[in-house]
């Protein structure tokens, strides 16, 4: 298939290229387009079709759900029973790096929640996915737009490395500014449940709701036979090709581990920026500041992608805080590595 690849600014909502992008979606087809958390691989979210694509393109198992993208929050009301809490999150986070799970109704089909009873529901903030959502006219069901089991993507040349060929069309608008998918929520029987953490932190969301759970496979593996809330947390996501081992010591061990390891194993080192001046690895990738976890956060996936090109053995990375955004880079590392932790 021909992919078309439209490279726009962010700016640039007046774009013919968008009213091209959701000409394809009312038609059934599979547009990717960035938004503020990472790029989403797009098709009308009412189409059973759509959604079948958008899980063959991806080589997604088709019983983990997709997210019903909205450009407001009360769009909500088309496809989900909606309840006070729901109104009270998205006038605190929405539009913005927030998916509320909350029950379906029959206007989304169940090829679109995994069979589920539920749908997840997400305003994002970012221009270009806002015009597109809003010149499209139908919600779109959009997850990561990689293929399953790499890194989400954070930039467009990511989408067009992953989905060049298998897709309609790549809006290719920059990076994304936070990096990182979507904190989730899950809002039913009157509890609040933490999914997946995200620039949404635990405590923000605490402002909101009194009580906010926070599911044990964030930081866990899942036990044997245990039943997911989220489909998604019994997929390895996000995992490179070589093993991934997050060193959790103090700062110092720490750094005399890697100044020992780059010398005896050919080996990726994601370190600290302020570790550069001491690292002489020649495959050293700095992930940002040691307190910037925003900024760890928004190179995260480009530098598991680029660690997992490079000619080594092994990629070494620090094991994250959980608390803050923290905790978004502990899930989505610690899922990476497999759970593989080395107390130095
Ligand atoms: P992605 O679209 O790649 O960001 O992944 C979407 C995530 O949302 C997956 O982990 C799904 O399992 C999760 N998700 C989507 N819909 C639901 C739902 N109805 N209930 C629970 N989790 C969901
Ligand atoms: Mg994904």
């Amino acid at each position: 298939m021909n992919t078309k690849i439209f490279t726009i600014s962010v700016e640039d909502t007046a774009s013919p290229a968008i009213s091209e992008a959701a000409e394809l979606l009312r038609n059934g087809g599979l547009v990717a387009f960035p938004t503020e958390t990472v790029y989403g691989l797009g098709g009308n979210a009412t189409d059973t079709e759509a959604a079948q694509k958008i899980y063959a393109a991806k080589g997604r198992p088709s019983d983990n759900p997709l997210i019903i993208h909205i450009a407001s929050p009360e769009e909500a009301e088309q496809y989900a029973y909606t309840n006070e809490t729901y109104y009270r999150l998205a006038k605190a986070f929405m539009p913005g790096p927030l998916t509320v799970i909350l029950p379906k109704k029959d206007s989304i089909p169940q090829s679109v929640t995994g069979g589920l009873d539920t749908v997840a529901i997400r305003c994002p903030s970012h221009p270009l996915a806002q015009a597109l959502i809003r010149a499209a006219g139908v919600a779109i069901a959009a997850p990561s737009a990689n293929r399953s089991g790499s890194p989400s993507p954070s930039c467009g040349a990511h989408v067009i490395h992953d989905l060049n060929g298998r897709i309609d069309a790549i809006l290719s608008g920059g990076e994304c500014e936070i990096g990182l998918e979507s904190t989730i929520i899950q809002l039913c029987d009157n509890k609040a449940t933490l999914l997946r953490p995200g620039a949404v932190t635990a405590d923000a969301l605490r402002c909101v709701c009194e009580e906010v759970a926070i599911s044990p496979a964030v930081t866990e593996g899942l036990q044997e036979n245990e039943r997911p809330l989220s489909p998604g947390m019994k997929y390895r996501h996000y995992a490179p090709r070589l093993p991934l081992v997050l060193l959790d010591g103090d700062e110092d061990c720490v750094l005399s581990f890697l100044l020992h390891a780059q010398n005896a194993e050919k080996c990726v080192i994601l370190c600290y920026r302020e570790e550069t001046e001491y690292l002489r690895n020649e495959r050293l990738i700095d992930i940002g500041g040691k307190q910037e976890l925003n900024e760890q956060a928004h190179r995260l996936f480009a530098a598991l992608r680029a660690a997992d090109g490079m000619d080594a053995d092994i990629i070494y990375a620090h094991l994250p805080p959980k608390d803050g955004m923290g905790l978004a880079l502990y899930n989505r590392l610690i899922r990476a590595a497999a759970h593989t932790v080395l107390q130095v």
